[in-house]
């Protein structure tokens, strides 16, 4: 038996202002390369860092949110290496006195430890040959990114599959979300994540080398990028080949990862402290006002979901997952006074027509007025549920009413008993033969029937109300 062990360090960009040692803008994609810089972000001579308060408060927040310690005592360090994209050639991150210790987050019934979470800033932005902007051999840089402010978060090797690395990179994206500390937007970069993986042979006790895979970008290559080294690992172990313990990247066209280089050692990095910022002490009123910021949790949500709503755990699982989903939940509630009926809807209607035109719930047409149109049709007999499925993408598609919807196509269901009656006459007087055979007990040609009523109305006809008539008409 083998058993996969994973731990990951984390980059998550901080949602604030403007960058963590200066005042240049923390936004990075509305500027035009190298114009959202200064002094301090492109590492001039003679340049002060000034720490910014709010990304103190969003570490703390993480921290909390996190179920971590915060550190009333944390400092800053400076990392040495010299790369064109580190201005100073070195980067400030906390590396002996971290603000945040001991958290974790729960996947299901499974913990999973977070050793640490430390404040850093962000090194600028190459671009190599064969990226879109670069055409000639060469790389060009963009230093809008420095400085902008990062949590890095390190978890213990807790990790026991692919799979659940990814479920755990969405549930803190999520818990990032809701608390407002970062977008958690892998695919923008303003979520980043390396993985750490290493394989046991549990019959054995050897080991496999750990790998590190840097640069991920997204959800799913997490775990394609990590099922893709587990299963080279093992086979490292089962063949004896002897691996080196290495950082790898995840080349998501060929599906396969390849090696960056051999990994640096801590000490290759001559960590000290930072001499230009004071420690960072903090003091519990200054937590406790951090802390009030901080809204209902996901969980929290979910667990209220249940219980006021009176719906299934998984459903308020789901509708919980983000803010802005549970909001416009909780919107259509308010107008519909039915949970379960707006509950439904959303988990398979709303969700499959998101899905679908890759929609987010921000620009969703529907409003939650819609719910109790659909509602009240559906009660007052005017149309079926099959009807409702039916123009549903239709009304996600216009943001058109229902109501609107409807009489424009003309899809009221009839439901007059006097026009029901003439149809049902119509239909018996029609099919001498089949009404022969129901006298004689073949009771279930009112199926038949009722489907020859259908086709008449285009689907129209009240059921209930025609199987009623019928019945009256044939016995
Ligand atoms: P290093 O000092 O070599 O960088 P750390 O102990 O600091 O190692 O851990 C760095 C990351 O690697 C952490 O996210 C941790 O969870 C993960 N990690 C540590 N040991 C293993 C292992 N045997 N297999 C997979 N991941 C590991
Ligand atoms: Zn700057
Ligand atoms: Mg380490």
């Amino acid at each position: 038996m083998y058993k996969t062990i994973i731990g990951l360090e984390i980059h998550a960009q901080l949602l604030t202002k403007t960058k963590a040692f200066c005042s240049c803008s923390a936004e990075n994609f509305e500027f035009e390369p190298n114009t959202n810089i200064c002094p301090i972000c492109t590492g001039q001579p003679g340049t002060l860092p000034v720490l910014n308060e709010e990304v103190v408060k969003l570490a703390i927040k993480a921290g909390l949110i996190l179920n971590g310690s915060v550190n009333k005592y944390s400092r800053f360090d400076r990392k040495n290496y010299f790369y064109p994209d580190l201005p100073k050639n070195y980067q400030i991150t906390q590396y002996f006195h971290p603000i945040v210790t001991n958290g974790y987050i729960k996947i299901g019934d499974k913990k999973v430890r977070i050793r640490r979470a430390h404040l850093e800033e962000d090194t600028a932005k190459m671009l190599h040959e064969g990226d879109q902007i670069s055409t000639a051999q060469e790389s060009l840089i963009d230093f809008n990114r420095s400085g902008i402010p990062l949590l890095e978060i390190v978890t213990e090797p807790d990790i026991e599959t692919p799979f659940q690395t990814r479920q755990f990179m969405e549930k803190l994206r999520d818990l990032l979300r809701y608390a407002e500390i970062s977008t958690g937007d892998m695919e923008k970069g303003a979520l980043r994540c390396d993985a750490n993986i290493s394989i046991l042979d549990e019959n054995t006790g050897k080991i496999s080398k750990r790998v590190e895979i840097k640069n991920i970008n997204s959800f799913k290559f997490v775990e394609k990028a990590l099922e893709y080294e587990k299963e080279r690992l093992i086979k490292s172990l089962e063949t004896e080949e002897e691996l080196i313990q290495e950082t790898r990247g995840w080349d998501s066209v060929k599906k396969e990862t390849f090696s960056m280089r051999t990994k640096e050692e801590e000490m290759d990095y001559r960590y000290f402290p930072e001499p230009d910022l004071l420690p960072l002490i903090l003091t519990d009123e200054f937590i406790d006002t951090v802390k009030k910021t901080i809204p209902e949790m996901p969980d929290e949500k979910m667990k209220r979901f249940v219980t006021q709503y009176n719906i299934p755990e998984y459903d308020a699982g789901i509708l919980s997952s983000s803010k802005e989903l549970a909001d416009y939940f909780e919107k259509c509630v308010e107008k519909v006074k039915d949970a379960k009926f707006v509950s439904n809807l959303i988990m398979t209607d709303l969700l499959r027509a998101m899905k679908e035109n890759e929609d987010n719930i921000e620009n969703v047409k529907i409003k939650p007025e819609f719910f109790s149109d659909f509602k009240e049709l559906l009660d007052s007999g005017k149309i079926s549920t099959k009807i409702m499925k039916e123009i549903f993408p239709e009304v996600y598609k216009t943001g058109k009413s229902p109501k609107e919807i409807i009489k424009e196509k003309g899809l009221e269901q009839i439901d007059d008993e006097a026009e029901l009656r003439n149809i049902v006459e119509q239909v018996i007087r029609e099919n001498p033969d089949s009404v022969e055979k129901y006298k004689s007990g073949k009771t279930k040609l009112l199926g038949f029937f009722v489907g020859e009523v259908m086709k008449r109305t285009k689907g129209k006809a009240n059921p209930q109300k025609t199987n009623q008539i019928l019945k009256e008409f044939l016995d």
